[in-house]
């Protein structure tokens, strides 16, 4: 294995994977940390999914460890720790201390930080991180329920939670090429800085970074960082052809499973339900007791066929509003989630092999509630939204989406794309 990966979050781990693959890397996504030992395919890239956004930093900074003790047992040289294009994060962690205990483990004393997306909007320019053109203090990530972005100025955020001192590759020397970053990096290597901010505004200043970094044995950053280290290991003669992904037959009974209350997807429910069979879960209900959970799951094994069929809680905003003042967000969400968790259980049990998942904690619960550990990345359906094989038993797909994504025919153009 050549690149190991850790991000801190599901979806953005998915996205890494996604990107990597696009380029020609092989890689597979790991759901949590695999077990020590377990035979495992031989793909050139892994990415470690794990949830240690918003844990205390002795946690993230335990499994991430262990994440990366995984990664070296399997041979990886370079290292990359992803994150949020935002730079989600507190002054008590954990960007700074899990890129300071991941750089002590490697033995290494320095390592940048890149966040920037520029196909998002999200740019550095003089360490402060701007979302579009307004910088991030100025957007609703500083009222964010976890991690409040008050402060654009990365370096600034970054030292408040790291040990060692901070520091800026400048633009001014990004746009010069990957010699001037070195040139850079050695200057702060020299006086002891640890961890420096790198600005990047566009792909290119992306690619100078990755190019300048490549003898590094750890970068941290979003998942644009990472998008030009397949092109380095291709130049080297180290990459092979991704081998075909195993699917599940084109026919295999198919199943679209929608939690998500955005405005897209609640288009994407309307289209679907205009042509294929489906089935209203109402959160009332569910909070009643198990009935709701098993009529669903009744009719969705007498509909079942080759023809998609849907299941869905999505509802409008003021609808969702009447259930959330009825049952309480929380209580409401929970049930929901638990209830299409047991229903994809239900249906991959009943041969189900092709699966559509909308909403991004319903994905994770779903997901969960499958025990799926291992995921590989297949055609991309919309942009960032890529189907993915579970590699655990028969070949699961599964198309996992975030709320916002894709056009109003999703669902069905998915199981297209598949075919
Ligand atoms: P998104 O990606 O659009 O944010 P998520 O799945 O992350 O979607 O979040 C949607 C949340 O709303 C989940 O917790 C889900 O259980 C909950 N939910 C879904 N349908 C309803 C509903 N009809 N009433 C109340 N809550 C709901």
């Amino acid at each position: 294995m050549l690149l190991g990966c850790i991000a801190d979050d599901f979806t953005g781990a998915t996205d890494l994977a996604n990107k990597l693959t696009r380029q020609g890397l092989h890689c597979v996504q790991y759901n949590g940390i695999p077990a020590a030992g377990g035979s495992e395919p031989d793909a050139e890239g892994a990415v470690i999914a794990l949830k240690t956004r918003s844990i205390p930093a002795e946690e993230a900074v335990a499994q991430s460890l262990a994440a990366l003790e995984w990664l070296r047992a399997r041979g990886c040289r370079k290292l990359v720790f992803k994150y949020c294009s935002t730079f989600d994060s507190t002054d008590a962690g954990n960007i700074g201390p899990v890129a300071e205990a991941l750089l002590a483990a490697l033995e290494s004393d320095f390592t940048i930080a890149c966040p920037a997306a520029p196909e998002n909007g999200r740019t550095v320019y003089q360490g402060h991180l701007f979302v579009g053109d307004r910088l991030l203090s100025e957007t609703g990530m500083r009222h964010h329920p976890l991690n409040p972005m008050t402060d654009s100025d990365l370096v600034r955020v970054l030292q408040r939670q790291s040990r060692g001192r901070v520091g800026l590759i400048p633009q001014a020397a990004v746009a010069r090429g990957p010699e001037a970053v070195a040139a850079r990096v050695d200057e702060l290597r020299a006086g002891g800085t640890a961890l420096a901010i790198a600005d990047a505004l566009c792909e290119a200043d992306l690619e100078t970074l990755a190019r300048a970094t490549e003898t590094l044995p750890l970068i941290t950053g979003g998942s644009g960082l990472a998008v030009g280290l397949p092109a380095i290991l291709r130049d080297r003669g180290e990459l092979s052809p991704i081998p075909p992904l195993p699917r599940p037959p084109g026919d295999a009974p198919a199943a679209v499973l929608s939690g998500s209350c955005s405005e897209a997807t609640n288009r994407q429910v309307a289209e679907m339900r205009r042509h294929h069979p489906s089935h209203r879960l109402d959160p009332a209900a569910l909070a009643e007791g198990d009935a709701a959970v098993e009529a669903a799951l009744a009719w969705a094994l007498d509909t079942l066929g080759e023809e998609p069929v849907l299941i869905y809680s999505t509802a409008d905003p003021e609808t969702l509003a009447r259930v959330q003042r009825d049952l309480g967000p929380e209580r409401a969400g929970r049930l929901v989630e638990r209830a299409l968790g047991r229903i994809a259980a239900g249906l991959v049990e009943a041969g189900v092999r092709r699966l559509v998942v909308a909403g991004g904690e319903t994905s994770g619960a779903v997901v969960t509630a499958l025990g799926i550990r291992r995921l590989a990345i297949g055609p991309e359906i919309a942009p960032g939204v890529p189907w993915t094989v579970s590699l655990d038993d028969e070949p699961l797909a599964l198309a996992l989406k975030s709320g916002n994504f894709g056009g109003p025919d999703f669902f069905t153009r998915a199981f297209e794309v598949l075919s």
